[in-house]
């Protein structure tokens, strides 16, 4: 069994990626709350989100090779790998079973959570009641989900334990149409603003046939990943549906008094549901470049500051004269507010090279001129120019390069 595992660097950017998000959706607005809520939830909180009896893929299995895959990803009737005969089609749960407590029999059994939206819909009214939250608002989370797909691949793309970044966003019966479409530009916007080529985005509406029955309308954010078009994001009209099968399900009373229009109803909800995973793996192929800088090649990524596992990183030019010891200080008090590396190992020209594969986007020179005028070179990993900086100026200047959203 194959799993993937984020080393040092990795971790930071999809730390990086998440906070990104969470601001962006959270953080940054008032009509929007976070939730955390448990992977084992009650097993019938599965029956009533539909996924005991519905959450399947089809699956076929070829009679030669014996491999497995998934009827929807196989164009035609043999196997894509050997030619084989295939089998009829399946219906496979990708739900993960386990037992909660000692005894393991069905009476015992549990699910781990498929997505993160459902804890939503069952925290809907103790948000409700413990905030004074009104319509339109939201409820977000990103944590982890399981799904024991039956192909995994592409690396990070498709893997069976991977994190979602999940928004259940509640309106007005009626204003649904314009929210759907409200957060369907957003979304788009939330990539490009972090650097995302916007040539390499588009929004693909579902066709009828492939829309879920609940859900009035579905997009996905695609990306042109170099094994193809492929999804980042879903963001579905997913009206009444969830919320009236929660209430039936559980006898609780999940309506809302719209004290405006002096009328009671179950509000829609709208769902940008997006993963950590997906999205790390495409800023990360997206920033993969490369150029040429003094008549030599170099690899880098260009990610966008938020982003990059390191902002800056710093380097004495020399090892003497007191430099070393000036580069440590500046480094220490950086590190106060950003993630910074240090490095005095080599060549400047090679420890700029190290920092440019790694995505940081800005160098921070201490030189024989620092030790005089106590200014140092900043140098912009793009565009490869150095200015010259008071070293005080220095978590502003990073402050604000960072913060400047992509063009
Ligand atoms: P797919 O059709 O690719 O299996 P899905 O439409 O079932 O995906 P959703 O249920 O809409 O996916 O989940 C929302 C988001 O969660 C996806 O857009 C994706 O970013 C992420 N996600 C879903 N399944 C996986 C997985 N197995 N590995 C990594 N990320 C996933």
């Amino acid at each position: 069994m194959e799993s993937l595992d984020y080393g040092p660097l990795g971790v930071e950017l999809k730390r990086n990626v998440k906070d990104a998000w969470w601001r962006e959706i959270v953080t940054g607005r008032d009509d929007v709350v976070g939730l955390d809520a448990a992977v084992i939830m009650h097993p019938r909180v599965w029956e009533a989100s539909g996924h005991v009896a519905g959450f399947t893929d089809p699956l076929v299995d070829c009679k030669s090779c014996k491999q497995r895959f998934r009827a929807d990803h196989v164009q035609g009737p043999r196997c894509p790998e050997c030619g084989g005969e295939l089998t009829e089609a399946r219906r496979f749960n990708l739900m993960f079973k386990t037992f909660v407590g000692p005894v393991e029999d069905t009476a015992h059994v549990a699910f781990l959570r498929p997505e993160t939206a459902q804890s939503m819909f069952v925290n809907f009214r103790n948000v409700l009641e413990t905030s004074r939250l009104k319509l339109p608002f939201g409820i977000a989370q990103v944590g982890r989900s399981f799904r024991n797909e039956i192909t995994p691949g592409n690396f990070l793309f498709r893997t069976r334990e991977f994190e979602q970044m999940e928004l259940e966003f509640f309106v007005r019966p009626g204003e649904d149409d314009h929210w759907y479409d409200y957060w369907r530009q957003a979304r788009f916007e939330w990539y490009a603003s972090l650097g995302i080529e916007r040539e390499r985005l588009r929004l693909r509406p579902h066709a009828p046939d492939e829309l879920a029955h609940y859900a009035k309308a579905c997009v996905d954010v695609e990306y042109a990943f170099p094994f193809g078009w492929s999804e980042l994001e879903g963001i579905a009209n997913r009206t009444d549906f969830d919320l009236k099968r929660h209430s039936e399900h559980s006898g609780k009373d999940l309506t809302y008094f719209d004290e405006e229009r002096r009328e009671r109803y179950v509000p829609y909800v709208i769902e940008p549901a997006a993963g950590a995973d997906r999205s790390t793996l495409a800023f990360l192929v997206d920033a993969y470049d490369e150029d040429q800088v003094e008549g030599e090649a170099r690899i880098v990524l260009r990610l966008h500051p938020r982003l990059a596992p390191y902002k800056a990183a710093v380097f004495p030019l020399l090892r003497k004269d007191g430099q070393p010891e000036r580069a440590r200080r500046i480094y220490d008090a950086l590190r106060k507010h950003f993630s910074v590396d240090y490095d005095q190992a080599g060549s400047i020209g090679r420890r700029y090279r190290r920092q440019d594969e790694v995505g940081t986007p800005f160098g921070i020179t201490i030189d024989h001129d620092t030790m005089k005028d106590g200014t140092v070179t900043l140098r912009d990993r793009d565009a490869t120019t150095q200015v010259r900086v008071p070293e005080d100026r220095l978590v502003e200047e990073l402050r604000a390069r960072i913060e400047t959203p992509a063009a």
